[in-house]
């Protein structure tokens, strides 16, 4: 192993990386310089922003502001645009519908450089929104991951109503159909409960997916949360 100098070691854990390089760089000062494993866990601590838990709360928070009618839309004003302009560091990734009614940074009540928001039609999976979310937690250092489906969801519809879908809406339909067929013959509304069963599915598949979140989930450093966002009242509701 090379000789890592002490002042390069501080500053790489506390100021760059992922937490993955933190682990590779934690690794090598504990060997070179025999700090203890509480020192090490205390310094990956202060690496990072927000708990996941911490994370949530503040998106649970600004929701219920939304709701209320008593937002305070933070984080918009110049001088917060200046100071992110540089270097982002969002505290929640958000996969949600690319529906123009459900803009996460509105209905969280949040601001410039809180939110790394993925949408598409169903707020569904490729290998395009997985990698974006690997960027977001191994370099920007997010802890918090939330699927967002929401009521009256039209790609919902048209998987839970069957048929041939045109064009490439069929690959849409195509990857909200296991949650269709997952609720199917259950009590209530079909349309509701399968868009509650894509948002699990989608967040159950990103808690495993590897190499790079499965291992964030498991380790702790990042926490799935799958939720329905209810369009008339503006509610967030965290599903299990
Ligand atoms: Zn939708």
């Amino acid at each position: 192993m090379s000789f890592v100098p002490l002042s390069h070691f501080l500053s790489s854990v506390f100021f760059v990386g992922s937490f993955r390089r933190h682990r590779v760089i934690l690794s090598a000062g504990l060997l070179g310089f025999g700090l203890t494993g509480a020192a090490l866990l205390a310094s990956q601590a202060k690496s990072t922003g927000p708990t996941p838990d911490e994370a949530l709360a503040r998106l649970v928070d600004g929701n219920k502001r939304f709701v209320a009618g008593s937002v305070t839309h933070p984080n918009q004003t110049a001088e917060r645009r200046l100071a992110v302009a540089n270097g982002q560091a969002p505290f929640a990734i958000i996969l949600t519908c690319a529906d123009s009614r459900v803009s996460p940074e509105i209905y969280f009540d949040q601001g410039i450089g809180d939110l790394f928001v993925i949408r598409n039609a169903g707020n569904i999976l490729d290998d395009h929104v997985i990698g974006s979310m690997e960027y977001a937690v191994e370099h920007l250092h997010a802890s918090l991951i939330v699927v967002v489906g929401h009521s009256k969801c039209g790609a919902v519809s048209a998987a839970a109503a069957g048929g041939e879908a045109p064009g490439h809406i069929r690959s849409i339909v195509g990857a909200i159909e296991p949650a269709v067929e997952k609720v199917k013959g259950q009590p209530g509304d079909k349309v509701d409960n399968a868009l509650r069963a894509n948002a699990q599915h989608v967040a159950g598949i990103l808690r495993r997916v590897e190499p790079i979140l499965g291992e964030a989930v498991k380790t702790g450093h990042v926490k799935v949360v799958a939720a329905r966002y209810d369009l008339e009242s503006g509610q967030i509701e965290l599903l299990p």
